[in-house]
């Protein structure tokens, strides 16, 4: 955590090991990426166009989502997985509608954090925090005096879980972790969240992604919609539900792939 505790052998830089968030960067487009995130990305790459085009529509969404939760008067956001800075970062969203809005972003590969500080650097100070946490340990994320310094885990908080519950195997429980995190938060608060799917491919080609990952710090474990669907059991979804990510409420026209893009996503509330 934020203390500097002993960090994982898998979270370390380890350039010679492709890390799911440089991978991701790669697919976006960014830079901060190594010969091995290129190598593996690549891979994945080739599997299937609809692969960039997946990552891409996963972030436009994150920002929608962000947009719609500050619209609606979230004023805190605890983001994990927070990923290498890309263009409209939860806290540019945010703060473009309140700039007071407080943003925890979380991620337990040490990349993201260096670069995220460094991107923060120039934001509002006391609003921004960027922690080094792991979502397989949610008690200690939740007990983080880093994070409680920055939240008020009284009032509504949004739990964004964009693009990182495929990196949770089914070994660590990723429906007990959801639970631990929106148990501790209050009423009217959120849970938005992304996943990748297999559900529009044949299972032997959706089987490729995750071989590629078997050599990354992370495995992918591909959900169908009815297994992301209970994420939210006990959450009320906005509309339009839990959809292919294009496919919530868009702000540019349809594209023909918008059905087969292999991320759902959805925003719920809890009561
Ligand atoms: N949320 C961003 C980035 C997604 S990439 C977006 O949707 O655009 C997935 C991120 O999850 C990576 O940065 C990776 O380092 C992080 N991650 C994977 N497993 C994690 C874990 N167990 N704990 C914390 N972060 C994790």
């Amino acid at each position: 955590m934020s203390g500097g505790q002993s960090t994982p052998p898998s979270a370390e830089l380890r350039p010679e090991i492709p890390h799911p968030a440089r991978m991701y960067d790669y697919y976006l487009g960014g830079k901060d990426n190594f010969p091995a995130d290129r190598a593996a990305a690549e891979q994945v790459l080739s599997l299937s166009p609809l692969v960039r085009i997946s990552a891409q529509a996963n972030r436009a969404f994150l920002q929608r989502a962000v947009r719609t939760l500050a619209e609606q008067g979230v004023r805190q956001f605890l983001d994990i997985g927070t990923g290498i800075p890309s263009a409209g970062n939860t806290h540019e969203i945010a703060q473009a509608v309140d700039p007071a809005a407080k943003v925890a972003y979380l991620d337990n590969d040490p990349i993201v954090l260096v670069h995220g500080r460094a991107l923060l650097a120039g934001s509002r100070p006391g609003t921004v925090s960027v922690l080094q946490a792991d979502l397989r340990e949610p008690k200690a994320i939740l007990a983080d005096p880093a994070v409680r310094e920055l939240l008020d885990l009284e009032q509504p908080v949004a739990l964004q879980l964009f693009a990182i519950l495929h990196f949770i195997d089914d070994a660590d429980d990723p429906y007990a972790i959801v639970r631990t995190l929106v148990d501790a938060l209050p009423s009217g608060s959120y849970l938005a969240l992304s996943h990748a799917t297999g559900d529009f491919v044949p299972p032997e080609d959706a089987a490729r992604g995750p071989a590629v990952y078997r050599s990354a710090t992370a495995q992918l474990s591909m959900r169908s919609r009815a297994q992301v669907l209970r994420f939210f059991d006990g959450l009320e979804l906005l509309d339009p539900g839990l959809v292919t990510a294009p496919l919530w409420r868009p702000d540019q026209a349809p594209q023909d792939t918008d059905h087969e893009v292999a991320i759902w996503a959805g925003v719920a509330r809890k009561p």
